[in-house]
């Protein structure tokens, strides 16, 4: 297993040779966090957003990195331009941690939008996945896509539309554009680390 700092110099160098890489980016960011080097997770967080503006968990993240700098009035500002983000996007976990770390450092979240009226037959079956547009419609997916308990417990939360979005789109671009090599325990961790982080599911701490 890498270190801490073995793996900023991988993704630092990843950050670099492919600059256009936002995942790259957002996860060097992520460990810069982790090592405390807030001012280059600030720098790492701002580019992942000039490439992806919609990337609404990003926002969240940058605003924590220039709290922890001191820098509040630019935290609460990109709180607020995140939660707008992710209001539109549907994403509701990151919507609502921004609303709650707005509400902390003394500013007031906006109001989230309406929920959208839903159509068709209600199937019963709720996804748990922040994000999801199944809404009352979500299907279940027939059978856990491999048998272990991660799958098991993706089968009783997760939609298939979401599922199928992970296996067939996300998990092909956090591949390629990482260069993951599934074989490497870094590898198998990364990937599962942007599955859990898809889905909504805790990432679990390091064993
Ligand atoms: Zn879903």
């Amino acid at each position: 297993m890498s270190s801490l700092q073995d793996r900023i110099v991988q993704f630092r160098k990843m950050a670099s040779d492919d600059a256009d890489n936002e995942l790259g980016h957002f996860r060097l960011g992520q460990l810069l966090t982790e090592a405390g080097d807030h001012a280059a997770a600030v720098t790492s967080f701002e580019r992942t957003l000039e490439i992806s503006p919609g990337f609404s968990k990003v926002f969240q993240l940058l605003g924590v990195s220039q709290l922890k700098l001191g820098r509040k009035d630019e935290a609460v500002a990109t709180w607020l331009k995140g939660w707008k983000v992710a209001d539109e996007r549907g994403d509701k976990m990151p919507r609502d941690e921004m609303a709650k770390l707005m509400r902390e450092n003394g500013a007031t979240p906006p109001e989230p939008a309406k929920a959208q009226v839903e159509d068709g037959p209600e199937t019963g079956f709720r996804c748990t996945r922040p994000g999801c547009l199944a809404g009352k419609r979500a299907k279940q997916l027939a059978a856990p896509p491999i048998q272990d308990e991660v799958h098991q417990r993706i089968c009783r939360e997760i939609c298939a539309d979401c599922w199928n979005d992970w296996f067939k789109n996300q998990s092909v671009k956090v591949i390629n554009e990482l260069r993951l090599d599934l074989s490497s325990d870094f590898g198998q961790e990364e990937y599962d680390k942007y599955m859990f982080e898809f889905l909504g599911f805790e990432v679990p701490a390091k064993a």
